[in-house]
């Protein structure tokens, strides 16, 4: 029987291939390695690949999960969706020319009836949260209440 050689997959020199099941492979187009060697550092090499693109996998879908804006589709299924138009005058200029928040989850801000602020000088409006329901601030110091200022809108 004549001589076959193949190069190694790994080291890709040329060795001499004595046994039948090492011919079948290289007649398959499968991997041969010259050495007990280079058969480890492949096997050793592709497990790495794997493990790193396990790690790559898993640490995106932490970035997912710890993202705050993520919800879950389901989740978001279930929450009521709050539509609001932009207000525009007949010309095109846009109505609200402002917006600012004034209470936060950090400093809530509550006044009394008295003390609901004007904003512009009564152009604008403040937004109230109150025992009635979020009124503008002139509907809540008529209707005598105070409340958590949200916002101010000119
Ligand atoms: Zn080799």
């Amino acid at each position: 029987m004549s001589e076959i050689t193949a190069p190694c997959t790994r080291c890709h020199q040329p060795f001499l291939l004595t046994k039948k099941w090492q011919r079948d492979q290289l007649k398959a187009g499968k991997n041969l390695y010259c050495s007990q060697t280079c058969r480890r550092e492949a096997v050793s090499k592709r497990a790495s690949a794997t493990m790193a693109r396990t790690n790559r996998r898993y640490a995106s879908q932490r970035m997912t999960l710890n993202n705050p804006m993520h919800k879950e589709p389901s989740r978001r299924k279930l929450q009521a969706t709050l539509r609001i138009d932009l207000k525009y005058s007949a010309d095109g200029e846009p109505v609200i020319h402002g917006i600012e928040r004034i209470s936060r989850p950090g400093r809530r801000v509550y006044r009394n009836k008295q003390d609901i602020p004007r904003v512009l000088g009564g152009l604008g409006l403040a937004i109230v949260s109150t025992s009635k329901g979020v009124l503008a601030g002139h509907e809540a110091a008529k209707s005598g209440i105070g409340g958590e200022v949200l916002c101010q809108v000119w």
